[in-house]
């Protein structure tokens, strides 16, 4: 809150906090509404994470099957008209994107390979796959590294296109600090460092916060995750900072807890965590070499989740209270020698230059730089691994078994998937929870208002994109990008929409109340 006159430094109608895909929609959109924009970016580098996604956006058919679909999938922590506002946005992705991409030349394909639609719930059906194409003469951005895979790079290409061709201004190197209030709780600016210069920026419609989320700020992960560590991959940029600031601002939090996230490798003299390959939805035919145990020397979960980017870090964080510890963080991935040759075990993915790391086809770098532990004999590997002899014997023993009857006899691991281990050497590597973004934040209404604590808006905040994801409680793998282009256009074209609150104040005065804020909002 302000007390005092503020010398503006910089003003503009509709400040948006962060240049990933979710900035950058708000951004287009609230321009495109009449409103004059300026988009603020902590790092060097623009793109957050969504420069790194796989590229996979989902969109549905049908909007009804849609809603009966998210309805399951959100589990019932958020609101129908949440959901049915989702639905709607995902209907007309299609169309939208198409739009957007047409400036980059772009071509949009369908890919529906028939497992879309993850869960098997009513309404799966209608649940369709896009990815962005063939941009002429682009081949990647030289800040980032996502391997083979330019999908996510070609989509956020697309959205900077749009961004530039109407001239919309990014500051770079300019975090955003906190949000200024006027005496009713209204938003009306912000601080911000501008290239280390602390700046005030006037908001004279609104502040959209598309900041990302916490994958980064380790004293929120050990706050809202019960398991720890949690590693993360990603952008070191998104340590929550739009959370915080709508915090300050009185704002409710929701879906803390879920991440969006599986297990992988963090190795000690390497800062990157990697998450494991494959990923994306599971394919139940394509073999993967290993199997997990705990630290007792037992198998204890599916090792291929249906979507593992999802859900498959969640069984890594059982609490065991006879011994007041975490036994399957980390846990231990065991392959043999044939299964070291079906193709890498890590996906690394990394928008900072430092993090960059490719990881040989058949592992064998990472078994020279002695992340990946070889054995000659499973007796080798439990001394030197401290594991029971007897436990890992036969855990292996019981899985060969389940191979050859073609069925995991403890778990749902498809069978298609499952190989032998059996043949030295034998190899082990650590695994722990790696989240790839988290899904917590600021509570929205399906305007993409902030919401405080009793469930009002507060006035002329917004959120869009993971800052404050949606996504409650199982993913639509795929749907983060979705989210950012629903809750971008929403949330751009709504902050456009409000008269400026300044239009009758002193200039360079904070007066505007919330009361008036709120009866302002023209969309009402
Ligand atoms: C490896 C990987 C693969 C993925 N694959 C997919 C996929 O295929 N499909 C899919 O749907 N989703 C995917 N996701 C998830 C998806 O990419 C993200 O959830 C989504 O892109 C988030 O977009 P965003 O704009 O909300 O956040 P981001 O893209 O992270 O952008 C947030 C931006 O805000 C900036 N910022 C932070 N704090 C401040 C501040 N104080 N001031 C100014 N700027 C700030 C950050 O630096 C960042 O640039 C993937 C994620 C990862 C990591």
């Amino acid at each position: 809150m302000t007390a005092h006159p503020i010398q503006w430094n910089i003003e503009t109608d509709v400040v948006v906090v962060g240049a990933g895909g979710a900035g950058l929609v708000t951004a287009i959109n609230a321009h495109d509404a009449g409103a004059q924009v300026l988009v603020l970016e902590k790092m060097p580098n623009i793109g957050g994470i969504t420069i790194l996604a796989g590229g996979g956006v989902k969109a549905v058919r049908e909007v009804e099957p849609a809603i009966q679909y998210l309805t399951r999938t959100q589990g019932g922590r958020v609101s129908q008209d949440l959901i049915e506002t989702f639905a709607r946005g995902l209907k007309e992705i299609p169309d939208y994107l198409r739009e957007l991409a047409e400036v980059s030349h772009a071509t949009v394909e369908v890919i529906d390979e028939g497992h879309s639609g993850i869960y098997d719930f009513p309404g799966r059906e209608t649940i369709i796959s896009l990815r962005v194409t063939d941009i002429p003469g682009f081949s990647g951005y030289d800040w980032t590294y996502t391997g083979k895979n330019l999908y996510g790079q070609r989509f956020f290409k697309v959205l900077l296109d749009n961004v530039e061709m109407r001239a919309i201004p990014i500051l770079t190197n300019a975090p955003a600090r906190t949000l200024i209030t006027d005496g009713d709780g209204a938003v009306i600016g912000l601080w911000a460092d501008v290239n280390n210069v602390r700046t005030s920026i006037k908001a004279r419609k609104g502040v959209v916060l598309a900041s990302g989320g916490f994958e980064f700020n380790e004293k929120m992960k050990k706050e809202f995750f019960e398991a720890t560590p949690i590693f993360s991959m990603g952008n070191p940029g998104n340590t929550g900072d739009g959370i915080l600031m709508a915090q300050k601002a009185g704002a409710a939090l929701w879906h803390m807890w879920h991440y969006h996230g599986s297990y992988g490798f963090k190795f000690d003299d390497y800062d990157a965590a990697f998450r494991i390959s494959p990923s994306g939805a599971r394919h139940d035919k394509r073999p993967i070499s290993w199997v997990l145990l705990d630290r007792d020397g037992k198998r204890f979960m599916n090792e291929l989740h249906p979507a593992c980017q999802d859900t498959a870090g969640r069984p890594l964080g059982y609490f065991d209270p006879d011994i007041a510890e975490y036994p399957r963080i980390p846990a231990l991935m065991i392959f043999d020698e044939a299964g070291r040759k079906i193709g890498r075990i890590a996906n690394p993915l990394t928008s900072h230059p430092e993090h960059r790391y490719v990881w040989s086809e058949d592992n064998s770098a990472e078994i020279d730089r002695g992340w990946i532990r070889r054995y000659g004999s499973i007796e080798d590997l439990a001394r030197a691994e401290q594991l029971p002899l007897t436990a890992v014997s036969e855990s292996l023993a019981r899985w060969n078994e389940g191979v050859s009857k073609g069925q995991d006899l403890d778990f749902r691991r498809p069978p298609g998937t499952m190989v032998p281990i059996g043949e030295p050497p034998f190899y082990v590597v650590p695994v722990w929870p790696i989240l790839t973004n988290t899904q917590g934040g600021p509570e929205h209404d399906s305007q993409q208002r902030v919401l405080d604590s009793f469930g009002a808006p507060i006035p002329r905040l917004y959120a869009a994109g993971e800052c404050g994801s949606f996504f409650a409680h199982l993913y639509l793998l795929g749907g983060n990008l979705s989210e950012l282009l629903i809750s971008g256009r929403i949330a751009g074209k709504h902050a456009a929409s409000l008269i400026q609150w300044d239009e009758n104040a002193d200039a360079g005065f904070a007066l505007q109340s919330a009361r008036e804020s709120r009866a302002l909002t023209a969309a009402e």
